[in-house]
């Protein structure tokens, strides 16, 4: 049981002058996390309970897929990202030791788990293998906002698979989508999982979980049995009709996905839900076709002029995509397969692919609206937090860092990886956002700090009777906040609901003349009767 009288819960009364997200208003006046600089916070102890809670029920639901939990450092030679090719990102803090050694702080732990996997896995029976942490993870956001929704230090579960081949990678992936789903029922959020942009990780495919909420920086496009990410445009939200793309689009740090978006002042989200974008490629290749063609109608070919072939099923990125010459897999959907979308592919960085469509053809860029695309069906557009993604990341980073295994028959082989993240803060933010009332906070039940919150008014006897009651409500299982100050009941209450623990008990003058406690569920601020004071702990276990 915690006393509130000694915990460290400052409410206030007042939001920060600078917060606009709800999340970031109720989680500061709640107590639970405090800023100490541009996208830096700590958890106070109220928060982090919330913060562990959802940790937990992540290492449950990744155990149970066999995810073997490890910790990497943050800290790492910035050797490692300068041979994934990813050392140019903004994003990323760079910094020398006392011996002008450079090091980055990592953003994300691809290169750091691939080296060990590099170092250690020898042959097909040491695959597959699931490694999971929890660890900070540091990024030099351009904007960082909204309290714990865009920090630029913030903990990620980060999760990755390595296999034999394509399909042992696409069973890993789908592990990841059962635990993830599990993951995000049990939160007690309102989530989607949507296809999404391979980004910065590079890959095969990837899938985005949004949780809908006003103060997300994403836009989800929702039609009956579809659901995709359009990230909100960085520029102009207007359709970008009828332009003529052409030449290359070859700029030093960007994928052509970004280097088209940014040429057209579109978000790379809008651009991947545009209609058909057929360009002379290199790095990241992403196509959409619209009316007539087929798959066969598009011609790939490298920049040596060797032809892409048609991938096999069983082979990723499966029937209907083409694979490169040296295995790089481009994924393409005509519209009898997903009406009017190509879905990216992806390459190394320094890879040219040249994208040929009939002569004639004129290229069309526009965004999605609402009311426009799918199967006959409307979509809308909701704003989204992503609080989780997970990647197909192939052999991106098995390549350049030299993850190989020997197969049934000696040769070497590269690992297939994917990665998969989760960040508990934007979980704990998103719950706030979906379920706050006037009043504050109303957690879901897995995720409160506490599960009962004991509110005593009055001097010795209300307070020993509460204290009683609190620790039978302990001995059924509950966690107990005891609100033991001496305030008044306007304040504990005001109190008491901020911080939106789902279940309140007051224990007062009235309840010691009835022997009762009154019951409240925050949720909806129900009244629910009463509890006896000796002995009611079990009708409260059944409240729950
Ligand atoms: P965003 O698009 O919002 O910048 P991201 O795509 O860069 O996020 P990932 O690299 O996919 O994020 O990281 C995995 C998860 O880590 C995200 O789904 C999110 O839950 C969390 N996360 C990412 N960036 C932040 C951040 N700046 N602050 C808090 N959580 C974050
Ligand atoms: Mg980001
Ligand atoms: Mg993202
Ligand atoms: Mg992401």
């Amino acid at each position: 049981m915690h006393r509130q009288s000694n915990l460290l819960l400052p409410t206030e009364r007042q939001a920060p002058a600078d917060a606009e997200a709800i999340s970031h208003k109720l989680m500061v006046r709640a107590g639970l996390i405090r800023q100490i600089g541009s996208g830096l916070w700590s958890w106070l102890p109220a928060g982090w309970r919330v913060h562990e809670r959802i940790v937990q029920i992540i290492r449950e639901e990744l155990d149970a897929i066999g995810g073997q939990e490890m910790l990497m450092p943050v800290l790492v030679p910035a050797e490692l990202w300068k041979r994934s090719g990813r050392y140019g990102i903004d994003e990323l803090f760079k910094l020398r030791d006392r011996r002008d050694a450079e090091l980055v702080l990592s953003m994300t732990h691809e290169e750091v788990v691939t080296t060990h996997v590099a170092q250690v896995v020898r042959s097909y029976r040491d695959l597959p293998l699931i490694l999971y942490h929890f660890q900070t993870k540091e990024r030099d956001e351009p904007r960082p906002r909204a309290g714990v929704l865009r920090t630029r230090e913030f903990i990620m579960k980060d999760a990755y698979t390595f296999d034999r081949d394509a399909a042992g990678l696409e069973e890993g992936y789908q592990k990841h989508i059962v635990a993830y789903d599990r993951i995000f029922d049990r939160t007690g959020l309102e989530w989607y999982r949507v296809e999404s942009d391979v980004g910065m990780m590079g890959g095969l495919g990837a899938h985005e979980y949004m949780a809908p909420a006003p103060a997300g920086e994403n836009d989800v496009a929702l039609a009956p049995g579809y659901a995709a990410n359009v990230e909100v445009a960085s520029a102009d939200p207007q359709p970008v009709a009828e332009l003529q793309l052409e030449g290359e689009f070859h700029t030093p740090g960007m994928t052509t996905i970004e280097a088209v978006a940014t040429h057209l002042g579109v978000g790379t989200g809008n651009l991947l839900k545009a209609f058909p974008v057929i360009t002379e490629a290199r790095g990241l290749v992403t196509v959409f076709v619209r009316g007539d063609h087929r798959v066969n109608d598009i011609k790939l070919q490298n920049a040596l002029g060797e032809a892409f072939r048609p991938a096999e099923a069983g082979e990723l990125p499966g029937p209907g995509g083409f694979l490169g010459p040296t295995g790089q897999g481009v994924e393409v959907y005509d519209e009898a397969v997903t009406p009017g979308r190509y879905v990216a592919g992806a390459n190394r960085e320094d890879y040219h692919v040249v994208v040929e469509v009939p002569a004639g053809d004129r290229l069309d860029v526009r965004t999605v609206q609402e009311g426009d695309l799918v199967d006959g069906n409307p979509i809308t557009v909701e704003p989204a937090i992503e609080v989780g993604n997970i990647f197909k990341l192939g052999t991106r980073y098995s390549e350049p860092l030299d993850a190989t295994y020997l197969d049934v028959d000696g040769r070497e082989q590269f690992v297939w990886m994917g990665s998969y993240g989760i960040g508990p803060a934007r979980i704990a933010a998103a719950a706030v956002e979906q379920f706050a009332d006037d009043n504050g906070i109303s957690w879901p039940r897995a995720l409160a700090p506490w599960d009962v919150h004991v509110v005593a008014l009055g001097k010795e006897d209300e307070l020993a009777a509460a204290e009683a009651l609190a620790r039978e409500i302990e001995a059924e299982g509950l966690s107990v906040l005891l609100d033991d100050r001496p305030l008044r009941p306007g304040e504990k209450f005001a109190d008491a609901e901020l911080l939106g623990c789902p279940l309140r008990l007051t224990v007062g003058k009235r309840a010691l003349e009835s022997g009762t406690a009154e019951v409240q569920v925050r949720r909806g601020r129900e009244a629910r009767g009463g509890v006896p004071l000796q002995g009611g702990a079990p009708a409260v276990a059944e409240l729950w």
